[in-house]
């Protein structure tokens, strides 16, 4: 590893928290009994609280960490209408009414943070920069093109393509072959935005109890006795809010979350004249590679965030973050004498049909698996699996109990993922042209 593209201050956790360090707790000590236990202080838990509390129901969220210290704390910021398979791919499976019925769902969740973000004056820098999804191949592009000829009007949300020759109005690059534009999705300040979950949840009477694992959830004649390193609490309804940490406690759903690493890194200060010449409408971009990255700048325009998935194994993100160096440069030749201050990781819960997945298993309500896009989603979910368990018609969603699917000899060990990724890498690499393809040396 090269040691000089580290600044030297370089802390190896995410940027997020030098603005908004994890909320300190006390030593708290956990009732005997409430209404909700909510196992989980993400985005999906927090969520799920506001509402069971503002229903007036008595509410405990336990946390095994530091309250968001999940994927909450630790995303990329992006908000977009987040399921996805396309219309075309869920009307094999599904009548056209219900398809067009789910995918609403996710407009309807990246309406629902912006709402949320307004009514609670939570302050995140939620902002409509737009996305630019950039096509790396013609054929690429060509995909991208029926994709959206293939969406419904009443879900395009003034998507739309961009040629080769227009790109250079989205991205300060040559590396893509043109793109799509979806100018209604956001960024966000995702420590702040958590932080002001927190706040919501604690104004409405919730408790939050950190470093408080759940060992054990048992069943009893009304309700259940919900056992953790603290002790026991009982209590009438439980919701599960674990996504990519979803472990022993639950295998019917950890037989059903694939937890896949996600890697970021941050740069040190970059002058603003340039981060204006390399993202000239400040948008947040991803690409159409299978192994796919994302980046933006921070929401003080000063600095670039660049994450994705590059390693065959599990690692240390400092192990991964010349490698995530490479391919901004790669994209941003500009950037090469730029370094890196931080770098992080988190456990994306993906699953096996690429559905986020919302439903009641043994009298236990879950929402989980949104697959790398789970800013809105989780919160949407989380809002809906609370109004659930607060006996509140408003819970529905067209998301109900779709069939959640596992796979045979798998029990939340993903032994296939080192193998899928060596396959998409000869897939990226196959169908990148040749100027942009690059030697996949891997951390
Ligand atoms: C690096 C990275 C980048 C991402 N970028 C984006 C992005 O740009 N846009 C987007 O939409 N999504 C993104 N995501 C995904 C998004 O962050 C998640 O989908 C979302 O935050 C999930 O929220 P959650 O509340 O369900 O889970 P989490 O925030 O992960 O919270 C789960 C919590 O459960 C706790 N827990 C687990 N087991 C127990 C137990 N037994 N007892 C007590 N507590 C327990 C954990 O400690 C954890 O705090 C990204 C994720 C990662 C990791």
């Amino acid at each position: 590893m090269n040691p000089g593209i580290f600044t030297e201050d370089y802390v190896s956790q995410p940027f997020w928290w030098d603005r908004t360090p994890r909320p300190s707790s006390g030593n708290q000590e956990l009732p005997e009994s409430t209404d909700v236990v909510i196992v989980g202080s993400g985005y999906t838990g927090l969520s799920a609280a506001v509402q069971t509390a503002r229903n007036g129901l008595d509410t405990v969220v336990l946390d095994a960490q530091d309250a968001g210290w999940g994927c909450s704390s630790r995303n990329g910021g992006q908000v977009s209408t987040s399921i996805k398979p396309s219309f075309k791919e869920l009307s094999e499976q599904y009548d056209k009414e219900t398809a067009l019925a789910i995918l609403m769902e996710g407009n309807n969740a990246l309406n629902w943070v912006e709402r949320v973000v307004r009514e609670n004056s939570i302050d995140c820098d939620f902002r409509r920069t737009g996305r630019f999804y950039g096509a790396h191949s013609r054929s690429a592009l060509g995909m991208l093109r029926r994709k959206l000829a293939d969406t419904p009007d009443e879900l395009k949300l003034d998507a739309h393509l961009i040629g080769p020759e227009e790109q250079r109005l989205e991205i300060g690059s040559d590396f893509y072959h043109g793109g799509m534009v979806n100018p209604r999705h956001a960024s966000i300040d995702p420590g702040r935005y958590h932080q002001g979950l927190y706040e919501c949840a604690r104004a409405s009477g919730t408790e939050i109890i950190t470093h408080c694992a759940v060992t054990r959830i048992r069943r009893q004649a009304s309700g259940f006795v919900v056992h953790t390193e603290k002790g026991g609490i009982t209590a009438r309804e439980v919701i599960l809010a674990t996504s990519g940490y979803t472990g022993k406690l639950s295998p019917w759903q950890r037989a059903r979350i694939i937890p896949i690493g996600s890697y970021i890194i941050a740069t040190e200060p970059v002058p603003e004249e340039l981060i204006d010449k390399l993202m000239p409408k400040n948008r947040v971009i991803t690409d159409t590679l299978k192994l796919v990255v994302y980046y933006r700048t921070c929401p003080q325009k000063r600095r670039i965030l660049f994450g994705g998935r590059v390693s065959i194994k599990e690692t240390n993100p400092q192990v991964c973050a010349p490698r995530l160096r490479e391919l901004m440069v790669q994209r941003f030749p500009e950037l090469s004498g730029f370094r890196i201050s931080h770098s992080w990781m988190g456990f994306v819960g993906y699953t096996f049909d690429q559905m986020p997945h919302i439903g009641t298993r043994n009298g236990i309500h879950y929402s989980m698996g949104y697959c790398g896009s789970g800013v809105s989603l989780s919160s949407y979910l989380g809002a809906k699996t609370g109004l659930k368990a607060a006996g509140r018609p408003e819970g529905k969603t067209a998301l109900d109990d779709l069939k959640f699917p596992s796979r045979p000899y798998y029990w939340g060990n993903p032994w296939f993922l080192a193998p899928s990724i060596f396959y998409y890498r000869w897939k990226d690499r196959a169908n990148t042209p040749d100027r942009r393809r690059d030697s996949y040396s891997s951390p």
